[in-house]
This record gives structure tokens, C-alpha cells and sequence, in this order.
């Protein structure tokens, strides 16, 4: 059961989660916790309350209140030196019956971790402080088994969500995850037209199965949440409102709006950084009004291009909040930008980990799949790589000279990531 709370309902959780945290920690209360506290829980105030079941997410990318993995989260960020990351997107195979015409790891090649690999490292990334694991593919659900085992070595500190096209789901597969502690589904919709959907992700028949996968969600009461990939044309055809309105009609609980970046099959596309600041403008637009009390019925709207507004987080990728693992064990500081620190078979997590945060270690505000891709793909070409990501011994090219913009204000602010 997912429903939204606006207005005095929202205002009134807030205030409750506000006193819960500060009563939980009362041994560490200080002046600059409860200043930083404050901060980053109204940092979250702009977005939709949505209840799922009988807790509370303020954010789609944060564990809901009041879980243990909620608290991690807390922990890793205000009684951590220094701050953990919370999220990670981790593949678990690039095996995919769709073509879809954006996807970050066409190029990825290398056979798929075995399962010992993936169930040390998810023990390793819930070490290091994830708290919400995004589980994806390729599809998920063509090594079900293996899901099944990563859900078996997760425990409750960590909040788990599913991506899917919608493709080689069934009621009884989402029983068993649900079971398992899957909090919800992520499923790909990129468009409120069938067909267009269809083109986009390169099978007949697509549109329907995310909408069939999204009726069981509801029926079985999972989290749920649309990913679309928001192209300029898309704006310019008003297709967000009737992804908005059957979002609505699915009972979906968010529906996220994915920046389209150049990463893995659309590095080349030098066209679609020239439509930054025109869908930034309407997502901010849409971001407002989704979110407000003037349409308490629709999902949340969460957008990648809010929350890394300059304003807002800035870009969080190299673990600063997030970071990804791809499907044949490489580290990388996002899923959007294909630069490799390491691989999980050849080197502990720990230490790949510990080399990559030294390049990250203060958040900024400019967003690297935008400032670097050109570089990115430029490395590419000099090495004669047909691959992706690009080995460390050519990532160490680019980041040990990067600019990544001014320092993000909003951690400034609460003291935070200062001290490294
Ligand atoms: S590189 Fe930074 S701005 Fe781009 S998607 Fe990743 S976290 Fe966001």
C-alpha cells in the first residue's frame, strides 16, 4: 500500500522523525548534530512523503523511517568521519533480452562475478555503510537464483529495490523476493505510448509487460516506481503528465526522472548535453509541482536533476553518497561515468574502494557524467579500447587532474566531508 502524505500530514511525520532522531542519539548530542540533522532532514522536505506499508520514505534513494536501515543511513552521515555512502547500484548480470537505446553498459564486456565474489562484496558494501542497494541488470531475473542468494546475504540494515524491464517477472518470483526482504521494483517506462516504449527498449510487447509487472507490485503490496528516461523530444510532446497519470492509475509509488546522460552506448552523443539546461528548467517545473499539495493523488516525482542541483547534493557519485558495481566485478564512482578503479576479482573491495574515495573526497557541484564524458569517451580513443569501462591504469589519466567544480554548499553547510 503506497499512499502520499502533503501538507500538515507530512509536516507532522517530519517533526516525529525529527524528535525520534534526536531522542536515539541523545548520548551524542551536540550542537553541530542537531544543526546537521536538521539540515539534511529538511534537505528531503521538498519531495513527496510517500507510506509504504507502515513506513514512511522521504526519498526514493533513502531507507524508509523507521527501519534499521533508516538509521544506518543517519549514522553514516552525521556520526561517521568520514561520511559513509548510502546508496549503490550493483549489477548482477549483463545478460538482457532488450536493446534499449541508452543503456550505460552496452559496452561493458567480461563474464559475470561468480556468486562467492557477489555475496563477499555486497557483505563488503554493506561494511562500508550502503544502506540502500538498487539491484539491476542487464535483467535481474535471468539469474534469479543468484537474487535470491544476495537478498539471503543482506540483513535488514540494508533497504533492497529490484530493477526490471518487466521481462521474466512472475507473481511467484516477486513472492519469494518480497519474502526475502526485496522493499520494491524499479520498472523501465519510457514512454506513456506503447509503441514508442517498444521502440525505445528494441521488443514488442514491452509496454505491457511493465505494466502487468507493476499491477503485481500492487497487488502484493511491493514498493513500486517508474524509471524513464526523460529526452528533450519527450518534453517537448508533454509525455511526462500522462506518465504521471498512469503512474497514478498503477498505484506506483514514485516515478523517477532519469537525466539522459553520455555513458556506455551514448558516450558519443554530443547532442544530448546541449538539451541540459532546457529539461533541467522543465524538470525543476515539474519536480514542484508533482511534489506539492496540489496533487496529493500522484506518486512522487523524484529527479536525478533536483537532487543534484548545485543548490541541493551536487554530484555524489565515487561514494561520496553513491557509487556502482558492474556486472563482471568493476568499481565505478556511478553507473554513469564508465571509469573503472578496480576489480573485485583481482583486489579486495576495501582497498579499490579506499583508492577511488581519495578522488572524491569532498562534494562538488559539477556534475561529472556531463563535465567528463567528452574525456571519457576521448580516453576511449586513445587507448583504442572497445570496451568500457575504462581500466584504472587509464582512469588515473583523468581523475588525477580533474577539475570537479566548487565544493557542494549544502555538506559545506552542516560540516560535513570537511575534515578529509
Ligand atoms: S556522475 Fe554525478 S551528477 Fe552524474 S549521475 Fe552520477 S552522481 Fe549524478
Amino acid at each position: 500500500m503506497q499512499n502520499s502524505k502533503v501538507g500538515i500530514s507530512k509536516l507532522l511525520i517530519y517533526i516525529k522523525i525529527g524528535i525520534h532522531v534526536l531522542f536515539k542519539y541523545r548520548h551524542q548530542l551536540s550542537l553541530k548534530f542537531l544543526y546537521s540533522a536538521t539540515t539534511l532532514l529538511f534537505a528531503f522536505y521538498h519531495n513527496k512523503l510517500i507510506k509504504l506499508n507502515n513506513t514512511y520514505k522521504l526519498h526514493l534513494y533513502l531507507p524508509a523511517y523507521p527501519t534499521r536501515a533508516f538509521f544506518k543511513a543517519v549514522e553514516d552521515k552525521l556520526l561517521s568521519n568520514p561520511p559513509k555512502p548510502v546508496t549503490i547500484v550493483y549489477s548482477t548480470t549483463k545478460s538482457c533480452t532488450y536493446k534499449c537505446q541508452h543503456c550505460y553498459q552496452r559496452l561493458d564486456k567480461g563474464a559475470d562475478l561468480p556468486l562467492d565474489i557477489m555475496k563477499q562484496t555486497v557483505k563488503a558494501i554493506s561494511d562500508a555503510g550502503v544502506c540502500f542497494l538498487n539491484i539491476e541488470g542487464g535483467d535481474a531475473f535471468l539469474r534469479f537464483d543468484e537474487l535470491c542468494a544476495i537478498l539471503d546475504t543482506v540483513d535488514d540494515s540494508v533497504e533492497t529495490w529490484v530493477n526490471t524491464t518487466g521481462a521474466n517477472v512472475s507473481k511467484e518470483k516477486l513472492l519469494t523476493l518480497k519474502e526475502k526482504g526485496m522493499c520494491g521494483l524499479m520498472v523501465s517506462i519510457h514512454s506513456p505510448i506503447a509503441e514508442e516504449h517498444d521502440k525505445f527498449v528494441g521488443v514488442e510487447g514491452a509496454f505491457e509487460l511493465a505494466k502487468q509487472t507493476l499491477k503485481l507490485c500492487d497487488e502484493i503490496n511491493l514498493g513500486s516506481a517508474i524509471n524513464t528516461v526523460l529526452e528533450y523530444d519527450k518534453i517537448k510532446k508533454n509525455e511526462l503528465p500522462q506518465i504521471m497519470d498512469l503512474a497514478k492509475d498503477l498505484k506506483c509509488g514514485f516515478v523517477q526522472l532519469i537525466h539522459p546522460k553520455r555513458a556506455g552506448i551514448w558516450l558519443e552523443n554530443t547532442e544530448l548535453n546541449k538539451e541540459d539546461n532546457a529539461i533541467k528548467e522543465y524538470v525543476e517545473k515539474a519536480h514542484k509541482h508533482y511534489n506539492g499539495f496540489k496533487t496529493p493523488k500522484y506518486p512522487a516525482l523524484p529527479a536525478q536533476a533536483e537532487e543534484e542541483h548545485p543548490e541541493k547534493f551536487g554530484c555524489t557519485s565515487g561514494a561520496i553518497d553513491r557509487f556502482y558495481i558492474g556486472a563482471s566485478g568493476e568499481i565505478q564512482p556511478c553507473e554513469f561515468l564508465n571509469l573503472s578503479f578496480g576489480n573485485v576479482k583481482d583486489e579486495d573491495f576495501e582497498i579499490i574502494f579506499k583508492r577511488m574515495r581519495e578522488y572524491f573526497k569532498t562534494p562538488c557541484e559539477d556534475w561529472l557524467c556531463a563535465t567528463q564524458s567528452g574525456a571519457i569517451y576521448e580516453l576511449m580513443e586513445k587507448h583504442n579500447l572497445e570496451k568500457l569501462p575504462i581500466p584504472y591504469e587509464y582512469t588515473k589519466e583523468l581523475v588525477e587532474s580533474w577539475d570537479r567544480g566548487k565544493p557542494t554548499n549544502l555538506y559545506k553547510k552542516m560540516g560535513l566531508y570537511q575534515n578529509e
